[in-house]
């Protein structure tokens, strides 16, 4: 018989607990036995709602109070001495110290593969062998096994762990580094063994990355290694791809179960089947962990059965894609979804069902769930179907797009003097990347107003008082190019999406995007159209208080879809040109208006990067062409900016020179403007503004810091394709940091001016 389980489920609770109890711990505000009874409670509830839906088996070690990446580090003492240092002998303290700094700075943290979600980076020193020194994953599978659930404990696997981390001891390498994890690897296995488990789960991503064959033999032997210490079952995930040239030597590793993501993969399952060996089960990823949409159950079973017939049932295992902590925990709380848009999703609770009735439909044959298969057969039709989800207009408009609409009227040095002389701003410019900090009042009113307690004008005038503010602060503080501060909105993405069409929102559906962080992503389930203008109003306004040029703020095409749900229906292309398109009017509308500088943020630009390089240029490609189609409508005069934080920006330099904007600004100011060397290097023709404030950190910079920050970018950016300004907006500051920083800006800036 099929089994059907779940390769982790969203450990945030269905209303946020664990943000809510962790911060409340954090701030001294419950005590540690407040936080332990909390997370326990979340993992049993998890256990049970996967048991109740009809899993045969539940994931222990999918929990974490931070991070999965974080908690092996910690379970394995792969501490930094810094932590030592500083004498944190408690475990719990550690462990929040690693992932949030405090005592000691906290572990870098970046993105898990091309999801929105970050991990932790574990930093590896010149240890021979590690060991397991803290048994949480243990703890975890008793507590799970106690309460009489078929626990299967989950963890990272070696080549995954070690690849993702930095080596801090040159002369070691990552492969080293795998083979020094396996002693801790078996003493968890043995002990996982000797607690009862029956299963081990060891996840390997980096099966889905292009790999070399010294890294595949690696994985080669620690499964080999690690099969001979145990007689644990092993199942081996993989996920988020493909596994491409890695296939063939996941199918020959000595596991008991390899588990392939047929919805980013389904072109895999053909070759998996066919080199199967004999003895191998196939776990089959065939609902999206990942996404919010209703699963194409026919299409799935219709996949489960071909698996079924080559394999029998006793070998397939029916499952999510990957872990179901990407997708929101329930849909069933979503009261004020369009319900024609919430019959069409699924989210972690949902999608559960959905795993369990493919697992019915094989091991019962599809007659025994029928009706259910009929109904989301419906489900499927109405959304192909809807007037919401297509809008011919628009599909039209962007089949029309030509290459002329991707392109400025003239290059960049043609319009560079032509703004220049309709600018008239000094050399190095001073400006701010958009936001200013959002007053408590006014997060109160926005909560009032939502909840229809003030009017939409009154709602209106806090805004006004808001963006007067700003624009007297700015003017005060002597900056050449001003912000309205962006008062008006809560969200970068989630403004825009709600003045655009073919976007939800939902009450609730909030996913993990790293430590107690959560989002909730917009869901884009239609053709985007934009109704009305979104931003000139309050540009007017803004400007009718200064002479000096106010920036136009817009989020661009690539942010908007990156940090939304998207439709699973069309490629992202088409839905990002549909955006493209809705921002060019906007800009076209501001230029009308008399906005002479348009700034357009692409922060998530470098996020959307695929993971496999023969696939990272068609992506770049289009990205490119939908921020080119929302900016090149303009006049040569009108200055375009874009910004982008995260300091990784080297290998797509050429791409962001492709963009053409007039003025980037980025972050650099804690990496000392190690990137414009990238920029340098690609011979960037246009104007730069290299972050020279940390926005991140309370501390406020000194003006001589700055001036040194600038005067080091001065080295290789001549003056007159210079700014000055912060790394990113400053609405997570308070006033009283911003203005002395600002303060201090603006006299880096003129003593430079003064002396070069
Ligand atoms: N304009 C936005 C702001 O200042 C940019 C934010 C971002 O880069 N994430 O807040
Ligand atoms: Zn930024």
């Amino acid at each position: 018989m099929a089994k059907a389980i779940s390769l982790g489920f969203p450990r945030i609770g269905p209303n946020r607990e664990l943000k809510k109890i962790t911060e409340s711990y954090w701030a001294g505000k419950s005590s540690r036995e407040e936080l332990l009874a909390e997370a326990q409670k979340i993992r049993q509830q998890n256990w049970s709602l996967q048991k109740d839906a009809g899993l045969d088996q539940v994931p222990s070690g999918d929990f974490s109070f931070y991070d999965q990446m974080l908690d092996l580090a910690w379970a394995l003492d792969v501490v930094p001495e810094r932590y030592q240092k500083v004498g944190l002998t408690d475990d719990l303290d550690l462990y929040f110290t690693m992932a949030r700094g405090g005592a000691t700075q906290a572990l870098e943290m970046t993105k898990w593969f091309d999801t929105n979600y970050h991990y932790l980076v574990p930093e590896f020193d010149d240890r021979p062998a590690y060991s397991v020194k803290r048994w949480a994953h243990l703890d975890i599978y008793q507590e799970a096994a106690g309460q009489g659930f078929n626990a299967r404990p989950v963890i990272i696997g070696p080549l995954t762990f070690a690849l993702l981390g930095k080596v801090r001891t040159e002369g070691v390498t990552p492969l080293a580094i795998v083979e020094r994890l396996l002693p801790a690897y078996e003493e968890l296995l043995k002990a996982f063994e000797s607690a009862g488990a029956e299963w081990v789960q060891i996840d390997e991503p980096v099966l889905a990355l292009d790999l070399d064959a010294a890294q595949r033999d690696a994985l080669k032997q620690a499964l080999d290694r690690l099969s001979k210490a145990t007689n644990l079952k092993i199942f081996l995930a993989t996920y988020f791809g493909p596994l491409g040239e890695n296939l063939e030597t996941a199918l020959n590793l000595p596991v008991s179960v390899l588990h392939l993501d047929l919805v980013r993969g389904e072109e895999q399952l053909d070759a998996a089947l066919a080199g199967a060996p004999e003895e191998l089960t196939l776990s089959l990823g065939l609902i999206d962990g990942r996404n919010i949409w209703k699963a194409d159950l026919n299409h799935a079973v219709t996949l489960a059965e071909k698996a079924v017939s080559k394999l029998s049932s006793d070998r397939v295992i029916i499952a999510s894609s990957c872990s179901l902590m990407h997708s929101p925990v329930d849909l069933s709380g979503e009261t004020k979804l369009n319900p024609e848009v919430k019959d069409w999703l699924a989210f972690a609770r949902q999608k559960l069902d959905e795993i369990v009735l493919v697992k019915r439909a094989i091991n019962e044959g599809r007659a025994a769930v029928q009706s259910e298969l009929t109904a989301n057969q419906e489900s499927l039709n109405k959304r192909k179907n809807s007037p919401l989800v297509s809008n011919p207009a628009v599909r039209k408009r962007v089949n029309a797009v030509r290459e002329d609409d991707l392109r400025r009227q003239s290059d960049y040095v043609a319009r560079q003097q032509e703004q220049h002389s309709a600018l008239g701003l000094p050399a190095i410019p001073t400006t701010t990347i958009g936001s200013f900090p959002q007053t408590p009042e006014l997060r109160v009113q926005r909560a009032r107003m939502r909840k229809g307690e003030i009017t939409a004008q009154e709602y209106d005038g806090y805004i006004r008082q808001e963006i007067a503010n700003a624009i007297k602060q700015q003017e005060d503080l002597g900056i050449d190019v001003l912000v309205h501060g962006e008062a008006e909105r809560n969200d970068m993405v989630e403004y825009f999406g709600e003045l655009l069409s073919g976007f939800a929102f939902t009450s609730n559906g909030w996913v993990q995007s790293y430590g107690s962080r959560c989002v909730k992503p917009p869901i884009i389930y239609g053709d985007v159209e934009r109704r009305a203008p979104m931003t000139v109003d309050w540009w007017k306004y803004s400007q009718s208080l200064s002479s000096k040029p106010v920036k136009g703020m817009l989020t661009g095409p690539v942010t908007i879809l990156q940090w939304s749900f998207v439709r699973n229906d069309q490629p992202r292309r088409d839905t990002c040109f549909e955006i493209g398109l809705a921002i060019r009017d906007e800009t076209l509308d501001l230029e009308a208006a008399g906005c002479k500088v348009i700034q357009i943020d692409e922060p998530a630009l470098r996020e959307g990067l695929p993971l496999r390089k023969a696939d990272k240029e068609e992506y770049l490609r289009w990205a490119v062409d939908a921020f080119r189609l929302s900016s090149a409508g303009v006049q040569n005069a009108t200055q375009i900016h874009t910004h982008m934080c995260y300091a990784e920006f080297n290998e797509i330099v050429p791409s962001i020179a492709a963009m053409d904007a007039d003025v980037i600004s980025m972050e650099s100011a804690r990496s000392q403007m190690e990137l414009l060397e990238a920029f340098i290097q690609n011979q960037y023709q246009n104007e730069i503004g290299p972050g020279v404030y940390d926005i991140h950190s309370p501390r406020i910079p000194s003006a001589e810091e700055m001036k040194a920050l600038l005067l080091k970018a001065l080295e290789v950016i001549p003056k007159e394709r210079l700014w000055a300004n912060p790394d990113c907006g400053l609405k997570t500051r308070r006033w009283e940091e911003v203005k002395p920083a600002l303060t201090n800006l603006v006299s880096a800036a003129q003593a430079i001016r003064a002396t070069t």
